[in-house]
């Protein structure tokens, strides 16, 4: 048996491919062929999995080592290699596969292949690139029991592993889908993994809406750049969820937060629509140390018995929503790039404070030299946030953003409103016609921004896994203090993926619509106001994603989500048949904690655990206490208590008045030093430069700011 390992060193990417960049997707759009072209390791199976598939699909198989450079070098590959030596063989090797012309085969490329660009480049455009990621310790058992001892690279002394090793940043860089496969898998069921993604990607059944309406062949950018769907409805895949076993979920649990990221967004989202190598390239930015003040970028940490707590809020602003905000403003703008690119794009967002930080610093940090052009405008109630937020938030006032306080409203005016411009058909037709733009949202209706979350639900899982917690396979439960149904609604993506939580907790405040619809099965907001409390992200009467949840678990009945959303709008509540509200209450728990239970639970925790808890992760802690678990719980660290640090003192009887808001976050610092303080939000409040705009509560004055920015896109 021969194979082709080659040294080290030898081939280094030249032309290295850059994001965001439309002729990437073209490339990858553009294939002229139809190949299955099977990429790995020497050892990974290509050669039997390429010859089950082909019998599988009926068709011919092409060996590239057998079949295409022995007749093309008229010789055996030992003799070429004789010939030229290990350091011209990538080269020729290369060079003979830029002359493949196979079309509708199942090729199998040698392991050596793909440190070869030009060669590669070639081959990519003749038809799919499957990577078959198979773990390293199984490679290395399967080389020693193939008695591989001709090894080309070795004669340096170079160890198989490191060689091994080097190699994966190749195959990571040209596979347009990867198989994960699971420890000591067989090429039969190495190649059904194969054929069903295969036959997903061929179905590509789209997105519809969760009131029925198909969103024709719109694909994962459109809807991204789209945010609600045209009947009002929220979008979702048409797919069924896609699915990790066990064995898949046992190979991430090693890797880091990016790692892990570019394998479950990759299950989500077709290579077509985004091709893995511009996601790696994003999620990259997204999470590393610049944006993240932990290295794991959501930590699990214990805290007492079997609960366990997921800090969400190590990113620049101190929430959760900067998971899915470092992320989605890129995919959002190489969207943008790839439609129509004299598009621009105004992103509207009303915010309680949370998510305008959030969209702020995503988007301006990583959107900004973007060739194309987006603004931002948020607004929120001017009186209706804490200082820290307002003063986090106009510190972002740019050429590009701008922050305004809507005086005497408050948060509900302000989507009102924001709703309301979504609406406005001749508003839409005027800037179209007069500056070429469009408006967007980027609030957690928006697909791009739910996607993100799932994955840090996944990784809670494994990390309870590789922190020795449970066992791959155990069951937990989460519990999250809950809003816009957002957070919790990945969490049951995740579960639908296949990651073992049983489970789902929502916990609310006393604004406590969720736990009456998740106890009655009947959401009722005729008679309640809102409550402003100290957990203000989850004062809400309309909990918008709970319409995907509804049409997900009604097996995606979109006659049940339609008739219950426009009864919510027309009269103001609606109530779901018997058997869906079981099917909710199989999975989900629902409770609520008062203003003053909520404060208690945060000086327990403080006692018991030596952690100060933010108002909302409290009310989690509240809830989570109450409910008689049987297995590990994870409670979401929604954000940082600096976010909320008047009140966070307050109920620790500090007087806070005199007090800067920098001062606040030290002073936090001094009742606990879990979590450390947040040095991003410090340095932002230290900086604090923006300047206060002012509109009052008018939908002409909301027009007019948007009028008088939209000359500056
Ligand atoms: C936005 C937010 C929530 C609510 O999240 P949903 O996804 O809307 O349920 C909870 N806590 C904090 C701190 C938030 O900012």
């Amino acid at each position: 048996m021969f194979l082709n390992i080659l040294t080290k060193g030898r081939c280094c990417s030249r032309n290295k491919r850059t994001f965001p960049c439309g002729k990437i997707l073209q490339d990858h759009a553009s294939k002229i062929k139809n190949n299955i072209i099977l990429m790995g390791s020497p050892g990974c199976g290509k050669t039997t999995v390429g010859r089950i598939l082909a019998t599988a699909l009926g068709r011919p198989v092409l060996d590239i080592d057998d079949d295409h450079l022995e007749p093309h070098w008229g010789m055996p590959v030992a003799q070429k290699l004789d010939e030229v030596g290990s350091d011209g063989f990538v080269e020729a090797e290369g060079q003979a596969l830029t002359a493949l012309r196979a079309d509708n085969c199942v090729v199998s490329l040698t392991g050596s292949n793909p440190m070869h660009d030009a060669g590669m480049s070639h081959v990519t455009r003749t038809g799919t690139v499957v990577f078959l990621d198979v773990h390293m310790t199984d490679i290395l058992e399967r080389l020693e029991r193939m008695k591989v001892n001709r090894i080309v690279g070795q004669n340096d002394g170079t160890d198989m592993a490191d060689i091994l090793k080097y190699r994966q940043q190749f195959y990571e860089k040209w596979y347009d889908t990867r198989v994960i496969c699971e420890r000591n898998e067989s090429p039969q069921s190495i190649a059904d993994k194969v054929i069903a993604r295969l036959r997903k990607a061929d179905a590509k059944e789209g997105y519809v809406s969760t009131r029925g309406l198909h969103m024709g062949n719109k694909g994962f950018n459109d809807v991204l750049l789209q945010g609600l769907a045209p009947d009002g409805g929220l979008i979702v895949p048409q797919n069924e969820f896609p699915k990790m076993s066990l064995g898949q979920l046992a190979r991430l649990v090693d890797l880091s937060y990016p790692e892990r990221a570019v394998r479950i967004l990759e299950q989500w989202i077709d290579h077509r629509d985004l091709h893995p190598e511009v996601l790696k390239s994003a999620i990259n930015k997204a999470y590393n140390k610049e944006t993240f003040e932990s290295d794991t970028i959501c930590p699990v940490r214990h805290l007492e018995g079997d609960q366990f707590i997921q800090e969400l809020f190590h990113g620049p602003t101190a929430s959760f929503k900067d998971v899915a905000l470092q992320l989605m403003p890129q995919l959002f703008m190489n969207a943008v790039i790839e439609g129509k690119s004299s598009q621009k794009y105004l992103i509207l967002v009303a915010t309680s404070g949370d998510t305008g930080g959030a969209v702020l610093d995503g988007f301006t940090r990583h959107a900004r030299n973007s060739r194309a052009k987006t603004g931002l405008l948020i607004l929120y109630p001017l009186n209706g946030i804490s200082d820290i937020q307002r003063d986090q938030m106009i510190s972002y006032n740019s050429d590009i953003a701008r922050v305004v306080g809507v005086s005497g409203s408050d948060f509900d005016f302000c989507q009102t409103n924001v709703k309301k411009v979504f609406g406005d058909e001749d508003l839409a037709q005027k800037l179209q016609h007069e500056h070429s733009l469009r408006i967007s949202a980027a609030n957690s209706i928006s697909w791009g921004r739910l996607l993100p979350q799932v994955v840090y639900h996944v990784t809670s899982y494994l990390d309870l896994v590789k922190q020795k917690v449970i066992n791959l396979g155990d069951e937990i439960d989460l519990c999250v203090p809950t809003g816009n149904f957002g957070n919790i609604l990945a969490a049951y993506y995740a579960k639908g993926m296949g990651v073992p939580f049983k489970k789902l907790i929502c916990a609310s405040n006393t604004n406590n619509v969720v736990t009456d619809f998740i106890t009655s099965g009947c959401y009722d907001i005729t008679s309640r106001r809102l409550l402003q409390t100290i957990s203000p992200a989850i004062d809400i009467l309309v909990s918008s994603n709970l319409e995907r949840l509804l049409y997900s678990i009604s097996d995606n009945d979109s006659s049940i989500t339609s008739n219950a959303f426009t009864q919510l709008r027309d009269r103001r509540k609606f109530e779901v048949p018997m058997h869906i509200l079981e099917n909710i209450r199989n999975t989900f728990h629902a409770d609520w904690c008062s203003e003053e239970d909520c404060a208690k639970s945060m000086r327990k925790t403080l006692k018991t655990s030596d952690y100060l808890l933010d108002p909302h992760t409290s009310v989690a802690k509240a809830v989570a206490d109450g409910f008689k678990s049987e297995r590990p719980m994870v409670i979401a660290a929604t954000a940082h208590p600096g976010k909320f640090a008047h009140d966070v003192l307050k109920i620790f009887g500090s007087a806070t008045n005199k007090m800067a808001p920098t001062e606040m976050l030290h002073a936090l610092g001094n009742i606990s030093a879990r979590p450390a303080v947040h040095q991003s939000l410090l340095n932002t409040l230290k900086k604090q430069t923006g300047e206060r705009i002012v509109c009052d509560a008018s939908y002409d004055s909301v027009i007019k700011q948007i009028e008088c920015f939209v000359d500056k896109i």
